[in-house]
């Protein structure tokens, strides 16, 4: 199953995707992709249902992003090999936790916002685990038990304030409109190998990320495991795994976002997302 949000900004409705690529509306099944609607029981009185039966959206409607209310936005740093070799970092011995202030999500099209004063604002496609069933000190053998599904996220970034402002990465991540999420949640059941999953990022058409999730170092189940030893996961959470190389702080010299740029992302499976880039 492929479900997502349509509509207006703060005003989205649930639906899916079906097989032939038409959206088709669910509102009148569950009140939103979000909290409790996550859990196994209801995502699986969903799959039961015929998409057939149900209204299909307008093309070209607009996107939110494919969870509501999400309670936390968790980013893990530096996960991928290939990435933290292009940084010049070392390989973390434990993963690295950051957050996303949840005022920073979006929809997966919608304009990404250049905040005042930057000069270093800068992409990363990553991997999005959509937490289903919450927990604290859950087993890595049991973790993909909690996992309701997959997303595309674009961990924007803005560099300068992430790393040369003191102070945790936060500033640099936390921006408005730094979390674009979508455009659908996939199911387990449809997303194929998460270990084993392509990913891409252009920048007007130039690519600058080629990835696979095969190159993460501490992968899905072992990093849900871990961050609940320091707080319970709850439905609707979700966590951004990491980035494979090619942003534009790796470049030779490095590239950053002017304002007027599109950015296109995407990950096997896991549909893609295009976001216009503004200044703010
Ligand atoms: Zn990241």
């Amino acid at each position: 199953m492929k479900l997502l949000r349509h509509g207006p900004k703060g005003q989205e409705k649930p639906g899916l995707i079906d097989a032939a690529g038409t959206i088709r509306d669910l509102a009148a099944h569950v009140d939103d992709i979000a909290g409790a609607a996550l859990l196994p029981e209801n995502l699986a009185r969903l799959a039961a249902i015929d998409p057939a039966s149900l209204p299909a959206v307008p093309e070209g409607t607009r996107l939110g992003p494919c969870v509501g209310r999400i309670g936390k936005f968790i980013c893990i740093g530096l996960n991928y090999a290939d990435h933290a070799a292009e940084t010049g970092a070392a390989i973390p011995a434990e993963p690295i936790v950051f957050n996303k202030w949840i005022s920073a999500i979006c929809g997966p099209d919608d304009d990404v916002e250049i905040p005042r004063g930057s000069v270093k604002t800068d992409w990363e496609v990553e991997l999005g685990v959509v937490i289903g069933k919450g927990g604290r000190y859950i087993d890595e053998a049991d973790a993909l038990s909690h996992v309701a599904g997959y997303c595309v996220v674009n961990d924007v970034s803005e560099r300068e304030w992430q790393i040369e402002r003191g102070g945790t990465w936060d500033k640099g991540k936390g921006c408005d409109t730094f979390g674009p999420t979508g455009p659908w949640l996939v199911t387990p059941d449809e997303a194929g190998d998460v270990d084993n999953l392509q990913m891409w990022l252009d920048v007007d058409g130039r690519r600058f990320q080629t990835g696979n999730t095969s190159t993460m170092i501490f992968k899905v189940p072992f990093l849900i495991s871990y961050l609940s030893r320091f707080l319970s996961l709850q439905p609707g959470d979700v966590i951004s795994t990491g980035t494979p190389p090619g942003v534009g702080m790796g470049q030779k010299p490095q590239v950053y976002l002017k304002g007027g740029e599109v950015m296109r992302l995407g990950i096997q499976g896991l549909g893609e997302q295009r976001q216009h880039v503004v200044r703010a």
